[in-house]
């Protein structure tokens, strides 16, 4: 049975081949991490021989595809100008990192425009999008995550998703869909068989699963079209263990790489546990 890479967002404090380090320690076949600061506006780079070090432990453990995470700072469509600026730059700044490194891509949240019309803050991000991309020639993607909607944020529906796809028209953009975000949102009320098929084509039809290349594998601790993002533990949420084993069965979602992002049955993040949690979805009972 085709299967998806199967993976995590792990750790790289202290340099970043520890990352590789946390992956294989956990089975993680593909990764998420921070190329700099969530939470900060300042991007440090990276030495050059903490990035050589990286590449060879990658390469050595065979570890990919390779994600970074944007800072949660981000929102490229802020009413305030000088927001949008910063935001813009810091993106352009994680996504010069993920080239470096020779990450993948970088996967992003848009964020709100607030009391700004929705087209007008969706022309803002197309303009935004497609200067970040000049600016940082390579093939590093940037990768639009869906967001768990609420206070006008962007990106919540996979229609809004694929109308900056089409609007930017770079190879260059991409997708990553987060399931606890998908059911927060009101996109899918039950992973059952009939509405994640339909969540599938939904999403083929706006942008075409060519663009999906992450999705983001979390349970949801808030209810159905709660608006409101907090991730659980594979099985210990709202979605719960069978929505998986329906998403696994789902092959539109198999050329995608699955990232856990979910706090760990011991609280220190994606673990070893999950991780044998999404293997056992792909094995079938006969
Ligand atoms: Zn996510």
């Amino acid at each position: 049975m085709k299967r998806p890479k199967l993976g995590a967002h792990v750790s790289v404090a202290g340099k970043l081949s520890n990352g590789i380090e946390r992956a294989q320690s956990i089975g993680a076949e593909c990764i998420q991490i921070f190329g700099a600061s969530p939470k900060q506006w300042a991007v440090r780079g990276h030495e050059a021989r903490d990035i050589e070090d990286f590449k060879k432990a990658r390469e050595a453990a065979g570890i990919g595809p390779v994600y970074l995470h944007a800072a949660y700072l981000v929102n490229l469509c802020s009413p305030d100008s000088s927001s949008r600026q910063k935001s813009e730059v810091n993106l352009a700044d994680h996504l010069k990192i993920a080239s470096a490194i020779g990450a993948e891509g970088l996967i992003f949240h848009i964020g709100s425009g607030k009391e700004m019309p929705k087209d007008k803050a969706l022309a803002i991000v197309v303009e935004s999008i497609q200067r970040i991309l000049l600016h940082v020639p390579g093939l590093a993607q940037l990768v639009i995550e869906n967001s768990a909607g609420g206070g006008q944020k962007i990106g919540g529906n996979p229609e809004e998703i694929g109308e900056i796809l089409s609007r930017v028209k770079s190879s260059r953009l991409k997708v990553c869909w987060d399931t606890a975000h998908a059911f927060e949102s009101g996109i899918i009320e039950e992973y059952d068989a009939k509405r994640t098929k339909g969540m599938a084509k939904r999403l083929d039809q706006a942008f075409g699963m060519d663009a999906l290349v992450a999705m983001h594998i979390n349970d949801s601790k808030t209810a159905f079209n709660s608006r409101h993002d907090r991730h659980e533990n594979i099985g210990q949420g709202h979605i719960g263990l069978e929505g998986f084993k329906v998403l696994a069965r789902e092959k539109l979602f198999a050329d995608a790489a699955w990232i856990l992002e979910v706090p760990g049955f011991d609280g220190t993040g994606p673990d070893k546990k999950n991780i044998e949690i999404l293997h056992s979805l792909f094995v079938r009972s006969r």
